[in-house]
């Protein structure tokens, strides 16, 4: 389906999250239908768990909504309620894009594309070598899966061991990828030719500080981290204060939003002009 092009009725798609207040997906998603003269909206709905089903009903039911975005935490839950998911998102376990077709909801995830297209971006793109993943959460599942592909050799570390282990394990087979303890973690983070953070520590409004100890980075690596408030985060002013590669978040943010909002409207998104409502939004 394609949005066409100044119709008469505003159409919208929504962010399902709670909470939802300091979301930077309406600026990007607006700053995209204005772009292209498409008469949508973007609106973040704040749904609690127990709002989830009534949401879904209301956004199922809807002639003008065309879809949601959908963040913590409701990724995994939003599953059973949709009418079909699409391969990725069940291999990831989660859902972060919603598109209706009609009176049906179809679930997708574009957080491995857009992690991805983000690393396209990166002075050093992934290719064969060593990465090293902290976090093991549902960000992390798309993190792996596109290192992977890249042909990264992974070794992932997370507080909660056997959650860590259950992703390493959902990934047996699919490339190189282990489990590391706490003991290994230094020389594995010094070996590293990618370090991605996928927890939420050093996010604003998160547990404080670095997700590594003090003087621990990659000697030459580069470093991205999936945070975007505040920026730079504690790791990557590590990072860049000894002179290494850095992204934030902003660019998986943008371009899992791109992926999205083409989903949605089926045009082409402007990423240049969503890059530039997210750097409006988070400036001080
Ligand atoms: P999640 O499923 O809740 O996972 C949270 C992760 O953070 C887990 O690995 C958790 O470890 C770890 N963590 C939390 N508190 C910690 C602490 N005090 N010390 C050490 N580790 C801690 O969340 P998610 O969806 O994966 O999102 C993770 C982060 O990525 C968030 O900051 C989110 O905003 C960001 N993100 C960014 C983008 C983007 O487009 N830039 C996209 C998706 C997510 P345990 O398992 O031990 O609890």
């Amino acid at each position: 389906m394609t949005l066409p092009l100044r119709s008469e009725r505003v159409t919208r798609a929504v962010l399902l999250a709670h909470p939802a207040g300091h979301s930077l997906s309406p600026a990007m998603h607006d700053a995209a239908f204005e772009a292209l003269e498409l008469d949508g909206r973007f609106e973040a709905w704040d749904v609690p768990p127990e709002g989830l089903a009534a949401a879904l009903e209301r956004l199922r039911t809807s002639t003008v909504l065309l879809g949601a975005n959908v963040s913590l935490p409701h990724k995994e839950a939003v599953a059973g309620f949709l009418g079909e998911i699409t391969p990725i998102a069940r291999r990831l376990g989660a859902v972060n894009t919603i598109v209706r077709h009609g009176r049906t909801l179809k679930g997708d995830n574009t957080d491995l594309h857009g992690f991805s297209a983000a690393l396209a971006e990166l002075g050093r793109p992934p290719g064969p070598g060593r990465a090293v993943v902290l976090g093991a959460g549902g960000a992390a599942r798309a993190v792996v899966a596109a290192l992977l592909s890249a042909g990264c050799a992974v070794q992932v570390h997370n507080r909660d061991r056997a959650r860590a282990a259950a992703l390493v394990e959902a990934y047996r087979g699919e490339g190189s990828v282990e489990l590391i303890d706490g003991r290994r973690l230094q020389q594995a983070v010094e070996r590293a030719d990618w370090l991605v953070n996928t927890t939420t520590v050093g996010m604003h409004g998160g547990p404080p500080g670095s997700p590594l100890p003090a003087g621990l980075l990659p000697s030459t690596g580069a470093v991205v981290d999936l945070v975007y408030r505040p920026r730079p985060t504690p790791l990557l002013a590590a990072a860049q204060a000894a002179g290494l590669p850095t992204q934030d978040g902003v660019a998986m943010l943008v371009h899992q939003g791109a992926a999205s909002f083409q989903a949605w409207t089926g045009h082409q998104a402007p990423i240049a002009v969503m890059r530039a409502a997210v750097e409006r939004s988070l400036a001080p």
